[in-house]
């Protein structure tokens, strides 16, 4: 008999071994069994096509009444377009780049079809249905009797494996199964009520009814939690038991200095949260906290007392910025802000000053030369850099303090290739503007403290936020770009921001493959630059920004835009996190509709950093009442990043969160959802907690499970990099 680390081949034979092992990487029963069914097809629950209604989940017993694939214009891709009829009406089934299902879908073929009824050009039709054909020459009644009673699994499946194809195979392997021991505690499987693994696998591949598919999937998903909390909660224990150097808050340092010349008041949630840095700091194990605030909610000064708080300490913090824009922005805000207090060994320097310096990819090599001195003579107390800082040649004197700026943009491997810097572990500081639910903080920074800003200072101006459709009012936008020239002529500064370089280049490639046909016609800054500077916006000082430009032209530009030397910022989203420039008070985003909610969020955060009220207008041509104008909606009707994340999270497919493709591969988290699992996360939180605390070392199987998990995940992270 099977267990489940059998080999497929011994089961399923050569042939088909081979398929699953291409296809999806699976080698063993257990990798097969975690292919889960999307949904299934019930029998009795069959509508008739006149009657569907649009948006209701349905599936249909039909005949394919013809089948025709054409090629698109806009961009590449094809689409197969099936028709089928019950006898009752005519309904459209498409599939995107999909021309391969030509084969099977043969006219006169019956089969059953389940999806969402969508309408597209007043007619009703299923996309990407999925489907069952029944076999040729089957007898139809006889062929539909045999569903009865049945709920047939649906696999994500492909030309080679077609779905059914795969549940044979699922099949096989759960006949050959030995029972399979279960590696989560008696106690907590009790507790739930789960079914025991076995039980589980099987029902969830063949259930005798919904519910217990449901249970089963529940159970199963609760693992994916467990395991993963089991996880990030021994990597946060094992955190706690390292050794760091503890780093207290010095009452006659530069901090003090530093605190006594700040022109303005901490806000009460800044001196909260600088309070438990300063805690963690002061701990002779590392600190492994994230802090998310709001945009504009003051995030570098509070980052800045723990580097100084460091600094006092004879240490040295390292700042890693995203981009290099943002990293030669940091340096000129924190001159700025320490003054003389930045300036040490040079003449006339205060007393407990330090030095910053700046280590970027494209610095000149004896600027470069300067700054790898003074990060290695512990010189600079202050590090900050772009992955630059990563390099092999940079190397620090008393690295004890490492912040990550905008996290989402670094990977758990950039922060311990900083960390391999660093004598004894040092302290940790991730930094995100992007506000994170519960739960995704759990489950994505489940190692780490979470410290929240959520006020912004006192006399922020509010950020106003109006939608222009240009499509039903395009004299709003000649109404936009006066705004622009009304904030000029009172010496304020704006930006325009479109969603793409030039026609053809985007900033982002994924962008490209996600924008489809509209991609033409889309604003790009190479176009509406020019365009406005003549136009529109003539007489105003107009300039472009995007990632295309070389480092130094990115740097100069940023630089005269903050000292005023440029009124109007033409730019993609490189602009998007962490600029700061106060005196900017109008944004027109282009094309708004193509950016993601939080995306929008954090754009708009660029105005309405100083005391003047800031204007952010969303341009659009989608069509009223879309999916896109209601996202746009909400933006303008919040300003609560963490409702907007949330509206984001529901969109967007939870796996760009959590940074790993759920769809296949050796993925530990293919059922999870973070929101939908909310309580099952939570639960599993806790009950990881209470495993760890009376022994894991008396469940040796769930032992070995979080074993496999561990280098499952150290070989997905290898063949990434
Ligand atoms: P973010 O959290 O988005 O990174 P920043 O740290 O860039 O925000 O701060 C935004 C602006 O607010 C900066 O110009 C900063 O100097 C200013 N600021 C920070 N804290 C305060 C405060 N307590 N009172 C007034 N202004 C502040
Ligand atoms: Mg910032």
């Amino acid at each position: 008999m099977a267990s489940l680390d059998s080999k497929l081949v011994g089961v399923l034979g050569d042939r088909t071994a081979k398929v699953l092992r291409e296809l999806y990487g699976y080698i063993t029963i257990g990798d097969l069994l975690h292919h889960y069914p999307r949904r299934y097809l019930v029998r009795g629950e069959l509508s008739n096509i006149s009657e569907l209604i649009e948006g209701d989940e349905v599936t249909i017993l039909a005949q394919i009444y013809s089948a025709t694939s054409r090629r698109l214009h806009a961009r590449k891709g094809n689409i197969l377009e099936v028709v089928v009829t019950d006898g009752t009406a005519k309904l459209s089934l498409t599939f995107f780049n999909q021309a391969w299902r030509e084969k099977e879908l043969k006219v006169g073929r019956q089969g059953l079809f389940a999806g969402k009824v969508g309408v597209f050009n007043g007619k009703r039709q299923l996309a990407h249905p999925d489907y069952e054909l029944i076999a040729d020459g089957s007898d139809v009644d006889s062929a539909v009797e045999g569903f009865a009673g049945k709920y047939l699994p649906m696999y994500p499946a492909s030309a080679k494996l077609p779905s059914w194809k795969i549940a044979q195979c699922i099949e096989l392997a759960i006949g050959a199964l030995d029972d399979i021991p279960d590696f989560i505690p008696d106690w907590v499987r009790d507790k739930y009520g789960f079914p025991s693994l076995r039980q589980a696998l099987v029902q969830l591949h063949s259930p005798v009814d919904l519910e217990s598919a449901e249970k089963s999937r529940q159970r199963i998903t609760f693992d994916e939690a467990l395991l993963m909390q089991l996880l990030l909660l021994t990597r946060r224990r094992e955190l706690k038991g390292l050794a760091a150097v503890a780093r207290p808050e010095k009452s006659d340092g530069i901090l003090k200095k530093f605190d006594n010349s700040l022109p303005f008041q901490l806000t009460g949630g800044q001196v909260a949260v600088a309070q438990e840095i300063a805690d963690d700091l002061a701990q002779s194990h590392p600190m492994h906290r994230l802090l998310q605030g709001e945009v504009g909610s003051g995030k570098t000064i509070v980052a800045l007392r723990a580097a100084l708080t460091v600094v006092d300490n004879g240490g040295q913090a390292a700042l890693l910025a995203p981009t290099e824009v943002l990293a030669a922005q940091h340096l000129r805000t924190i001159e700025k802000l320490l003054g003389p207090l930045a300036k040490g060994g040079m003449l006339g320097a205060a007393e407990s000053a330090t030095q910053i310096t700046l280590i970027t990819g494209s610095q000149s090599a004896s600027a470069r030369r300067d700054a790898l001195a003074k990060a290695a003579s512990g010189e600079a107390g202050i590090v900050i850099g772009t992955h630059a800082l990563l390099g092999e040649s940079v190397e620090f004197k008393d690295l004890g303090l490492i912040i990550v700026d905008e996290q989402h943009r670094f990977g758990v491997e950039q922060r311990d290739a900083l960390k391999s810097k660093a004598v004894n572990p040092p302290h940790l500081l991730v930094m995100t503007a992007t506000p994170i639910p519960r739960t995704v903080a759990m489950t994505v920074f489940g190692d780490l403290d979470v410290s929240t800003l959520r006020e912004l200072p006192l006399g922020r101006a509010p950020i106003t936020t109006h939608v222009i459709p240009v499509l039903e009012k395009p004299s709003y936008l000649d109404r936009a770009w006066s705004r622009i020239k009304e904030e000029v002529a009172q010496g304020h500064q704006a930006y325009v921001v479109a969603p793409r370089i030039s026609p053809s280049i985007s900033e982002d490639a994924d962008m490209d493959f996600l924008m489809g046909e509209t991609t033409n016609t889309m604003a790009s800054v190479e176009e509406l630059g020019p365009e406005l500077q003549s136009g529109a916006l003539s007489g105003l000082k107009v300039a472009p920004l995007h990632g295309r430009l070389s480092a130094e032209e990115k740097e100069a530009t940023m630089q005269a835009f903050a000292n005023r030397e440029i009124d109007v910022l033409v730019s993609t989203t490189v602009i998007e996190v962490g600029v700061d420039v106060p005196n900017a008070t109008v944004m027109v985003i282009m094309d708004a509709d193509r950016f993601g909610v939080s995306q929008l969020h954090q754009l708009r955060g660029r105005v309405g950093r100083g005391t003047s009220p800031g204007l952010c207008l969303l341009v659009t041509s989608a069509q009223p009442e879309s999916p896109a104008r209601e996202r746009l909606a909400a933006v303008a009707a919040t300003l609560d990043g963490f409702e907007l994340s949330r509206i984001d999270l529901e969109q967007r497919r939870e796996g760009d969160v959590l940074g790993v493709n759920q769809s296949g591969g050796k993925s530990h988290l293919r059922l999870l959802r973070v929101l939908r699992d909310e309580s099952l996360i939570e639960a599993a939180r806790d009950d990881a907690s209470t495993i760890l605390d009376t022994g894991i070392e008396n469940h040796p199987l769930l032992v070995a499970a979080l074993a496999q998990v561990q280098a499952d995940s150290a070989a997905e992270f290898i063949d990434k990099a």
